[in-house]
């Protein structure tokens, strides 16, 4: 067979100019809603390439994106790579210290920064010592006023651009062409480089029926920010089909998600579960019309019991837990139900919904003790997953001893813990750091976190280890009501009852406003451990 490089350019891109031309990519811009089709796309993304060209871009340069979910941000995400430079999507939510370190540790050169952004980076340009200039995203022509230098404007650089560009065609597959940083727990963010071959091979797992099924006739919104994973790949995989993609733009709320899914009649979506509780709380309130939504993917944090059954009661659909991280591009789990499983009881169902899923094809898992041998498949017996594959990380860019911690004889170690039931479907039972160690045994606070979320007058439950003398850890809830309910924690621990083993049962229950959310929307436990976890 031939030796074909699997280039963004080759796969995705042309792919999608010659088969797909008249399909739509709708975006919500800040004066409306904005419409092309993919024709349209390809031409602005030739006239990107040469613009990038006259700014002097050269092949491996780091060209950071600080923007929210929209069809600018899709154009950088093939223009870039295809000049042979390497995109970084910058996380907007970051600490402003942590901006400053991922842009100089990854050496961005240009900034393309969305106008709402800007003050992110006025405040902080002094610090950033590699950029060249930034290149404001807006749907004028004109610059607003900044104080950032030397600065564009991306709709004249796109307006004067070369609609005839060519991409160069001697790319090595193996070349970066994108990275995103963790938001590690602890210590600076680490980098994940993702080459041309990684992001065509994990489009095409996306793109099988019994993972995400993405395909021409699916509508697509990516809630999941294009800074988070490059929105799980999904802007790869659709545009590689033809998918209609819709972007929800800046700073989208429960009430524009669900606008949009009926307006532009989305049938595909996913997030982390914050924004599913958010979004089932707006159609608890309001009335729209989503029969077109068929697939809710769930994943960045266990899916709640609660959020499952909300859905079902709600839209008649199920959400499909899935499971991934930074390091692996991210897709690595897919709840799809075997054929002959569909007929369980109703319980067993549900079990089997609320497990991360089956390993996708093209990779290769193992999940293992203490020791480092396998664990039975029985679905009870814990132990950390580990994972190999061509969309797996093999390093960290610039940090040889993390990577050397973390990638280990060939396998990444994702200090994940789970089980894995004989049929091959895979539990996520907690991270490493986050089960509680209670006299010398595990409790997940994953699951006392579901059993809390499913009493009806919870909003969001998280639980934390606090010291304990005695056990070591014991568990600490922290709870927030739902406006116009209450609770106290008799309540809880009495409902918790019969729902968890007796030394599961939480020691104190916090009731508090809010869970503070991490930059990619997850329960941040370091915080509420920060806070709380020395109470007594
Ligand atoms: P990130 O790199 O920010 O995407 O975070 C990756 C981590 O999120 C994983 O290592 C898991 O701990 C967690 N995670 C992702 N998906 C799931 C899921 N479906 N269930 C439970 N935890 C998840």
């Amino acid at each position: 067979m031939m030796n074909y490089p699997l280039l963004i350019k080759n796969c995705i891109l042309e792919r999608a100019k010659n088969i797909y031309p008249k399909k739509e990519i709708v975006s919500r811009d800040y004066n409306g809603m904005f419409r092309y089709n993919y024709a349209q796309f390809y031409e602005r993304v030739c006239r990107l390439g040469s613009a990038l060209q006259k700014l002097g871009v050269q092949r491996g340069d780091r060209i950071g994106t600080l923007a929210w979910n929209n069809h600018r941000h899709l154009e950088l995400y093939f223009a870039v790579p295809c000049s042979g430079a390497v995109l970084h999507a910058l996380n907007l939510r970051l600490f402003t210290e942590q901006l400053i370190y991922v842009i100089n540790h990854a050496a961005d050169s240009y900034i393309f920064v969305d106008m709402d952004l800007v003050p992110l980076l006025e405040n902080i340009q002094d610090k950033l010592s590699s950029v060249k200039g930034y290149v404001i995203m807006s749907p004028e022509t004109e610059l607003p006023q900044t104080r950032l230098q030397p600065v564009y404007s991306y709709e004249q650089l796109v307006n004067e651009g070369d609609p005839g560009f060519q991409f160069p065609a001697d790319l090595d597959e193996n070349m970066p062409a994108s990275m995103c940083y963790t938001t590690a727990t602890t210590g600076n963010p680490k980098g994940v480089v993702y080459t041309h071959r990684s992001i065509v091979l994990h489009s095409f797992s996306e793109c099988m029926v019994d993972s995400l099924a993405v395909s021409e006739a699916e509508v697509v919104l990516p809630v999941v920010p294009m800074f988070h994973v490059n929105a799980w790949g999904l802007p790869f995989s659709c545009t590689m089909v033809g998918a209609k993609q819709v972007f929800p733009g800046a700073r989208p709320d429960a009430k524009v998600l669900c606008q949009l899914f009926q307006d532009e009649k989305v049938t595909a979506t996913g997030g982390v579960p914050t924004i599913w509780m958010a979004v089932l709380a707006e159609l608890e309130r309001e009335q729209y019309d989503l029969s077109s939504l068929k697939t809710i993917v769930n994943g960045g944090s266990a899916l709640p019991r609660a959020i499952l059954e909300g859905y079902r009661r709600k839209l008649g659909i199920d959400i499909i837990h899935a499971y991934g991280m930074t390091e692996t591009s991210p897709l690595v789990l897919y709840n799809y139900t075997k054929s002959y499983l569909r007929d369980l009881s109703a319980e067993e169902y549900t079990q089997l919904k609320l497990k991360q899923g089956l390993l996708v094809p093209g990779l290769e898992m193992r999940v293992v003790n203490e020791k480092g041998e396998d664990v039975p498949r029985d679905g009870r017996t814990m132990g950390e997953l580990l994972l190999r594959g061509p969309w797996i990380a093999g390093y960290y860019y610039n940090e040889p001893e993390r990577s050397r911690e973390t990638i280990v004889d060939g396998w990444l170690h994702t200090n994940d813990i789970a089980t894995v039931d004989e049929e091959g479907y895979v539990q996520i039972v907690d991270r490493t750091k986050d089960l509680i160690k209670s006299g010398g045994e595990w409790i997940s606070s994953v699951d006392l976190e579901n059993a809390i979320m499913s009493h009806p007058a919870v909003a969001e439950a998280a639980v934390i280890a606090m010291p304990h003398p005695r056990w070591d850890e014991r568990p600490l809830a922290c709870v927030v009501l739902k406006p116009g309910t209450s609770a106290s924690e008799e309540d809880i621990i009495k409902y918790l009852s019969d729902k968890v083993a007796k030394w599961w049962l939480p020691d104190k229950v916090l009731f508090i406003d809010e869970i503070p959310k991490t930059s990619v929307g997850k329960f941040d436990k370091k915080v509420l451990r920060s806070r709380y976890a020395t109470s007594s």
